[in-house]
């Protein structure tokens, strides 16, 4: 085994939501528990405004914080709907929720509505006492205990003070991550082709720093560890080559060259090639000739379209760009198209969706007697004679996965015309789909009763 999945409980991540009505000072909680680091800004559908994601690290412990953001002061919603709101959406994702309360205030209204919702959803809370700026300054603290919530911890998010206590409280009360699975030859092995600048390390760092994302080991921890293992919705996956993304330094003049050496070498290793395109300047000639490796290696692929935040909103039609994909790249036609912004970290969970399909498909195995049976069907509505001989299909059956590959007996192998082939390549397709995977059939001769050939 592999040092990696020993760190994985080192470097698990749970989430922390800030909630609080406005002014407590959520904004410098969540920015002293960030300090230096840069926080990601992300639409949530629903909340009125973009909420910031951040990483907290104390001692070796790492968390990511959300700062639900505030309340639109334009809005015609009832402050209580809205804070009600944003409470549910910050809770559905969080590990731990960190109530903020203004010390000085004393407990209000909207503190006990939140409370409330606090309470019944089962989260963990450790509630913030916040702005306590000074020692001998105290504010009675006690009334706060009404919230149910236990005992508020002193801050002062402004000058730090109490902010390591309350991590360390935060910390010991955070669940631990359920140990994580470890990989396997099953996990799925990702590579990320395309041509310099599409945006390849960038996704594999959106990748590595979204939540939910356990990451058991970072490339170069150890000389030749180029792969990053990690977990995402409890399931495993390696990201392939990752040092060579990521080290990627501001290179003025990528080396074309160099990026079709990468992408050869990664497919070479991975199940699933996510081929990546950018959306802001259209398909180029080596984009189709790195998409043309994925195929020829075999893997099974997903067309990412990054880059879909440059894209003013309502000028392309996602449709469209699948129809031109489709028709610049109809050899990949079986792969899924995703559409995401690396720098925004968008489309993440899709992405990870179609790589769970087309890795499973990869992998699946249909019996022999539907597969003669779609074949000869095939045949049947579209007879097929060579030199005079009509073809016969005797039998044939999946002989291996990834990619799905069909062993056809034939009573004329070697002689079937590539576009007959690909004729009876789609019937299988419709039939058993095997999503993002080329379909490979081998002909064979038909054999006697005895397994003996069969002249003619
Ligand atoms: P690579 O050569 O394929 O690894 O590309 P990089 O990840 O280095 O990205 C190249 C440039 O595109 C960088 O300046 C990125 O910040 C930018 N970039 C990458 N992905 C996106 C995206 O989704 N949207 C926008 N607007 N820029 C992006």
């Amino acid at each position: 085994m592999s040092g990696s999945a020993a760190l994985a409980s080192d470097i698990a991540r749970p989430i922390i939501a800030i909630v609080g009505r406005p002014n407590v000072g959520k904004s410098s909680l969540f920015n002293r528990l960030i300090g230096r680091r840069r926080a990601l800004v992300r639409d949530v559908p629903g909340v009125t405004r973009d909420r910031l994601y951040g990483q907290v690290e104390f001692e070796r412990w790492r968390a990511t914080a959300v700062d639900t953001g505030g309340f639109d002061p334009g809005s015609v919603e009832p402050l209580v709907e809205g804070v009600r709101r944003q409470i549910l959406v910050a809770v559905d994702e969080a590990d731990l929720v960190l109530m903020v309360v203004d010390a000085w205030d004393g407990v209000t209204a909207l503190d006990e509505e939140i409370a409330r919702v606090l309470r019944r959803s089962g989260r963990p809370v450790v509630l913030i006492a916040n702005k306590v700026d000074a020692a001998g300054q105290e504010p009675a603290l006690s009334e706060f205990y009404r919230l149910g919530l236990g005992e508020p911890v002193a801050v002062s998010a402004e000058h730090g003070r109490g902010v390591a206590e309350m991590l360390e409280t935060v910390r010991a009360r955070c669940p631990r991550p359920a140990p994580a699975p470890a990989a396997s030859a099953e996990t799925p092995h990702i590579a990320v082709i395309g041509r310099p600048n599409v945006g390849k390390s960038s996704l594999v760092n959106a990748i590595i720093g979204a939540e939910r994302v356990l990451v058991h080991s970072e490339p170069g921890t150890t000389r030749d560890a180029v792969d990053t293992t990690l977990v995402y919705r409890d399931r495993p996956y390696v990201l392939i080559d990752t040092a060579g993304i990521r080290r990627k330094g501001r290179v003025s003049e990528p080396l074309e060259k160099l990026a079709v050496v990468m992408a050869l070498k990664s497919l070479e290793r991975c199940q699933v090639a996510l081929v990546m395109l950018d959306a802001s300047e259209g398909l180029t000639a080596q984009d189709a000739h790195i998409a043309g490796y994925a195929d020829a290696a075999g893997r099974a692929s997903v067309i990412v379209v990054n880059k879909w935040d440059l894209v003013p909103p309502g000028m392309v039609r996602k449709a469209e760009v699948v129809d031109q994909i489709r028709d610049r790249l109809p050899f990949l036609g079986y792969a899924p198209i995703c559409f995401t912004s690396a720098t925004r970290a968008e489309g993440v969970a899709e992405l990870f969706e179609a790589i769970d399909t087309v890795a499973a498909e990869a992998r699946r195995r249909v019996p022999a007697p539907a597969v003669t049976a779609t074949l000869q069907q095939a045949l049947g509505r579209r007879p097929m004679s060579i030199a005079g001989v009509p073809l016969t299909i005797q039998s044939a059956n999946q002989v291996a996965t990834g990619p799905p590959t069909f062993a056809v007996r034939v009573n004329k192998p070697g002689e079937i015309h590539f576009s007959y082939e690909r004729y009876l390549i789609n019937a299988l397709r419709r039939a058993f789909a095997f999503t993002g995977s080329p379909i490979r059939l081998s002909f064979r001769r038909a054999v006697g009763p005895r397994g003996r050939r069969l002249r003619r």
